[in-house]
């Protein structure tokens, strides 16, 4: 198929390496698993990195041929180079690549300093999540049911320091009453913005096939525009005339 859409899946991959329990969880580490369920579907080309791999995973061949980047991140969200955030901040907002945030990249600095949040929200221990579909009409919802149970999660409660999403998709129950929007999206510059909550490195999500499907489909919605002209310094002496 021709302009496959070409995925990065990024993952600090630490807890997979220091961790038994959670590299039982997801041998290949969790880009891995991503990778896995994404190459299931042939109009996508996924290639995966990590922190630790030279140039922490993307050097300018790498960044420069993505179209969507995935991105999990938990424990060593300081480690990520800060003009790497800029590279990335800028091939989203110029160059319309888009990013998915997964679970704990609320918390990462190419999510902060995309969508401008502190990211900030309340936590507690892991509970029973009920995840409700509250824009059945998006792309990123289409095949999802009007509720998903994803069994124990990590809880993630409001208040959720982020600005009022563009989309709601996802708002999440947890059993002790606390409530999260779970599926959130942005327009950033050329570049479209996906976060989700679903996927704590000890709980079994990345294997539930709707969360599989979520983000498949935000993969798609994600994928850039195809723009008409490159992206200029909006000096509007020279594009008047
Ligand atoms: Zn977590």
């Amino acid at each position: 198929m021709a302009n496959k859409i070409r995925v990065t899946v990024w993952n600090e991959y630490r807890h997979e390496k220091s961790e038994e329990s959670i590299r039982a969880i997801y041998p290949k580490g969790i880009h891995g698993c991503v990778k896995d369920f994404l190459d299931q579907h042939d109009d996508l080309e996924v290639r995966i990195a990590a922190l630790d791999d030279p140039d922490q995973g993307l050097p300018d061949d790498v960044l420069n041929n993505t179209d969507v980047l995935m991105w999990w991140g938990h424990m060593a969200h300081g480690a990520v180079d800060d003009a790497l955030v800029q590279r990335i901040k800028k091939r989203v907002y110029d160059d319309g690549m888009g990013f998915v945030a997964m679970h704990s990249a609320h918390m990462s600095k190419p999510f902060r300093e995309i969508v401008g949040t502190s990211g900030k929200l309340l936590w507690s221990d892991d509970q029973h999540e009920i995840m409700w579909n509250v824009l059945p009409s998006h792309p990123i919802t289409a095949g999802i049911p009007e509720h998903v149970d994803l069994g124990i999660e990590e809880m993630y409660g409001e208040p959720f320091m982020i600005p009022q999403p563009d989309e709601l998709l996802f708002i999440s129950w947890f059993e002790h009453g606390y409530v999260f929007r779970s599926g959130c999206t942005y327009h950033r510059g050329r570049g479209k913005v996906f976060y989700f909550q679903p996927g704590h490195e000890a709980c079994r999500s990345f294997y539930n096939e709707y969360v599989q499907k979520i983000l498949y489909n935000g993969v798609k919605w994600a994928a850039p525009n195809d723009f008409g002209s490159p992206m200029h310094n909006c000096d509007y002496r020279k594009n008047l005339v």
